[in-house]
């Protein structure tokens, strides 16, 4: 069986004294054996990383995730950090093609391949985001749409590397609306992305791969999602950003993995 991810993308959020705060009660609740089965990580600004490691470690079940890389390896790129850099410091994952990254820094399939190459090779795991917006989904084939994200980000990996990314389907029209999708509306579409994984790489790697859904996820409406057989997580947003929210959604993924409690049977 796969195990759960829940994996928090604060953004452009926080200012140093809030971030510490927040990172201090996330490590708290959720000391190292809090979620056996779950995968946990925050994605901090990228200015917060460094100082985040001793908060998280020791004893805690948390990653570090950073939201970006830049697109080359290393040299005159003013402002840019390197997947490279961010290995050396001790981040463990990087989240690639983000719609706002997409929309607002006009990032394309192609340039989110090459920094998936670079995460690769930069000992980063990818969490490669897709997502069709409202307009390709009234449009029709938003299957074909986010499909296409895929083979054109990620399907240059051999199998191996494949292996290492987590992809999170992230319907634009859900991504901060407080409206997510319904889990029917997500599994259907990870269950299309599966699909196409084993299409490319066989069903062993896609019955292997995490895919997790995001989208104005919360607490109160997260296990229907963690029910649907072919949805491993939530990467999220705004609740990522309240210490509570965000164990609550590591503990409904925990719930999930652990399945129903078994019931002594009566002694006769
Ligand atoms: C996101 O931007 O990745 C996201 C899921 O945001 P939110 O949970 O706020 O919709």
């Amino acid at each position: 069986m796969r195990r759960k991810m829940i994996a928090g993308n604060w953004k452009m959020n926080k200012t140093l004294p809030e971030a510490t705060a927040l990172l201090t009660a996330i490590a708290e609740g959720l000391p190292a054996d809090a979620a056996p089965g779950v995968a946990v990580v925050v994605c901090p600004p990228a200015l917060y990383l460094v100082p985040a490691l001793p908060l998280l470690r020791p004893g805690s079940a948390v990653l570090l995730g950073a939201q970006n890389c830049a697109q080359q390896a290393a040299g005159a790129y003013t402002g840019e950090i390197s997947a490279a850099m961010l290995h050396s410091v001790g981040v463990t994952y990087v989240v690639l093609g983000h719609s706002e990254r997409r929309h607002y820094f006009g990032e394309t399939n192609a340039l989110v391949a090459e920094k998936v190459r670079l995460a690769l090779t930069n000992k980063l795991l990818p969490i490669f985001c897709c997502g069709e917006s409202a307009a390709v989904r009234a449009h029709g084939d938003y299957l074909g749409f986010v499909k296409t994200q895929l083979s054109e980000s990620l399907f240059h990996l051999s199998a191996e590397a494949f292996g290492n990314v987590v992809v999170a389907y992230e319907p634009l029209w859900a991504i901060g609306s407080g409206k997510p999708a319904t889990a029917a509306q997500a599994q259907q579409v990870h269950a299309a992305l599966r699909q196409h994984i084993a299409q490319r790489y066989g069903a062993a790697v896609a019955a292997a791969t995490l895919i997790l859904y995001g989208g104005s996820i919360t607490p109160s409406d997260v296990d229907p999602f963690l029910c649907e057989p072919d949805i491993d997580g939530a990467l999220v947003g705004g609740a990522s950003l309240h210490a509570r929210e965000f164990i609550a959604l590591v503990r409904a993924a925990q719930r999930a993995v652990a399945g129903p409690a078994v019931v002594a049977a009566p002694v006769a």
